[in-house]
């Protein structure tokens, strides 16, 4: 039950650029800290697309404080930070929660109003919980729909046990559905 908490996200977005000021402000956060691989782009872009640097550069606007923490190499890190200028953490073992911490820090931010957003339950919405910090989830960028489905499913599937088994119980001739041939056996087969 608590490891079903730890991985479910308070939010679901479509993609990283739905996290928009709006948003942070009206849900009280200041700082964000967002996963790179496939939340911000695939592994493949080395260098940060011109659409991830205007985001950035909005939220940073609006006074939001951005860093992000990666589990890849510092080489990769640092290439794609270059042109952004943020807080970057690389190598940062998610879902240990040391390295979210440490962003925390280098925001001096606090994790109440800080956001964290990223592509993975197991990594980063648990390294997320353990930190202390709400989390938004975005499906990866790559392999974008079949994925989001898992991760969707991975969520509705104790709910939709829970909700059927309460449901069965409430009516259960509305859940026992006969299959067609018993059918034709009690209605008797039709007369030429
Ligand atoms: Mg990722």
């Amino acid at each position: 039950m608590l490891f079903e908490k730890m991985l479910t996200p308070k939010f679901i977005f479509g993609s990283y650029s739905d996290v928009t000021p709006e948003f942070m402000t009206l849900n009280g956060y200041t700082s964000l800290i967002s996963d790179i691989d496939n939340t911000l782009a695939p592994y493949e872009i080395t260098e940060a697309p011109r659409e991830v640097a205007d985001w950035a550069r909005a939220l940073k606007d609006s006074g939001v404080k951005l860093a992000l923490v990666s589990n890849n190499h510092s080489d990769r890190v640092e290439k794609f930070n270059s042109t952004l200028g943020l807080p970057a953490f690389s190598d940062v073992k998610k879902p240990s929660a040391k390295y979210i911490e440490k962003a925390l820090e280098s925001l001096d931010a606090k994790k109440e109003s800080t956001l964290f957003l990223g592509d993975q339950l197991l990594t980063d919405a648990l390294a997320a919980h353990r930190a202390g910090l709400d989390c938004a989830i975005v499906p990866p960028i790559k392999d974008k729909k079949n994925l989001f489905f898992k991760v969707k499913r991975l969520i509705e599937r104790p709910y939709m046990k829970k909700f059927s088994k309460k449901f069965s119980k409430k009516f259960p001739k509305k859940l026992s559905k006969k299959p067609e041939t018993e059918l034709v056996k009690e209605r008797g087969m039709p007369k030429n």
